[in-house]
């Protein structure tokens, strides 16, 4: 419902700060916050033909909200999608996907490295009202074909993945997906539209977690689908009407705010990690490092031609260790011994995170699920924020050059 009059054919980084709904009559330079959760109605005949859908106007919050819908209007023009619903958190985004496509027969199939939330709402939630679904190998397109069933009408995939940075080929995914008369949704958080535009290599959907990059600082919790008018319009508004999974205006305002800065900040953090990855590479007391921009890593080449050229901000690397209980001894040793780095499980801040994610967010693993996903004890994942990475070296080194 949302109008814009910018030019056509503008570029990134100008639809990051520029895209968004016309100004009010007050014409305010920066977006304005719409704290309201109705809008007033001129009169009774015009209400009736907007609650029919017959004129646009803004109603109630819960569906239609200024602010709301210039965030979206500036992620869908990012992503190339023709537009976007904004939901409360990114798990809600991946709600609003299975309720919108997804039916009691249906089958998904899904690489097993994605966000584990996902991979419990897909499975166990869904699961119990009769969808069914099939994991497989992030990198192994033939285990992807043969997974496919009649009944399959969606492919999800994330790429890279959390923690260990594999990636996969979406272009390849959407024509196994297309050719199966099923739809291709990708979660974009790792790389966002800065990196890499999935709609672009063919997917269908492309799901957010505002919470991370989009922000960028850390202070809200909030998500987004992007899909074509059409599915939006479709498949999607009306289970967002029914079922309101609603990003607040205020969170909105902060996400859309957090997007003018999009372009810069995931250039400067994947120049970052890219330069702490090396550094960590070649670290005697460091295994094997796992960042995407590495000459040495598994689709390496890949990767750089579906992200711009640039790995990301996400770096994980193993503490070389002798054994499973000395391996986590050694991680938490370089963890706690960390004074500026925050020790947190989330991602995508400009504030430099530091997890272990055998211990926190994969905890609720079994050991064997936690192997099979090649996750060990010795484990650590540096999400890189814009702090001068000298001090983040000398942080790591706290700890790394204290192990015997
Ligand atoms: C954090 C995250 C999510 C979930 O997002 P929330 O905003 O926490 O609900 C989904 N996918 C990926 C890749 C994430 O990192």
């Amino acid at each position: 419902m949302a109008s814009s009059s910018l030019p056509p054919g503008l570029h990134l980084d100008t639809l990051a700060v520029r895209a968004a709904v016309d100004k009010s009559q007050y014409g305010e330079n920066s977006e304005a916050l719409y704290l309201t959760s109705s809008f007033t109605q001129p009169d009774c005949e015009t209400a009736a033909r907007r609650f029919a859908g017959e004129e646009e106007g803004y109603i109630y919050s819960r569906f239609t909200n200024p602010t709301v819908a210039s965030m979206e209007m500036r992620l869908a023009a990012l992503e190339g999608t023709g537009a976007c619903i904004g939901t409360s958190s990114g798990m809600s985004a991946v709600l609003l996907l299975c309720m919108g496509l997804l039916k009691a027969g249906d089958h998904v199939v899904c690489s097993r490295s994605v966000f584990g939330s996902t991979i419990k709402l897909i499975a166990s939630e869904f699961g119990k009202f009769g969808v069914t679904s099939s994991f497989v190998s992030q990198t192994e397109l033939a285990e992807w074909k043969a997974a496919i069933r009649p009944e399959t009408r969606l492919l999800f995939a994330e790429t890279p993945t959390n923690p260990l940075t594999d990636v996969c080929d979406i272009r390849a995914l959407a024509d196994l997906a297309h050719e199966a008369g099923a739809l291709l949704a990708v979660d974009n958080c790792f790389c966002t539209p800065a990196l890499q535009q999935p709609a672009k290599l063919g997917a269908d959907i492309v799901i957010h977690s505002g919470t991370k990059y989009l922000d960028g600082q850390g202070r809200v919790v909030a998500g987004a689908l992007c899909a074509s008018e059409k599915l939006i319009a479709e498949k999607f508004i009306p289970v967002m009407r029914s079922a309101g999974m609603s990003l607040s205006p205020f969170n909105a305002w902060v996400v859309l705010k957090g997007m003018e800065t999009l372009g810069l900040r995931m250039e400067a953090q994947s120049a970052r990690a890219l330069a702490l990855a090396q550094w960590l590479e070649a670290h005697p007391k460091v295994g094997r490092v796992y960042y995407p921009g590495l000459k040495s890593h598994g689709q390496h080449e890949l990767a750089m031609a579906q992200q711009s050229g640039l790995g990301g901000a996400v770096v994980s690397f193993d503490v070389k260790a002798a054994g499973p209980q000395q391996a986590r001894e050694r991680a938490f040793h370089v963890i706690d011994s960390t004074r500026l780095l925050s020790v947190t499980a989330n991602l995508g801040d400009v504030k430099t995170i530091i997890t272990h994610p055998a211990s926190t967010s994969h905890g609720r693993l079994s050991e064997e699920q936690r192997l099979a996903a090649g996750i060990q004890q010795n484990l650590i994942r540096v999400a890189v924020g814009l702090e001068h990475l000298d001090d983040v070296k000398a942080d790591l080194s706290r700890g790394l050059d204290t192990l015997e």
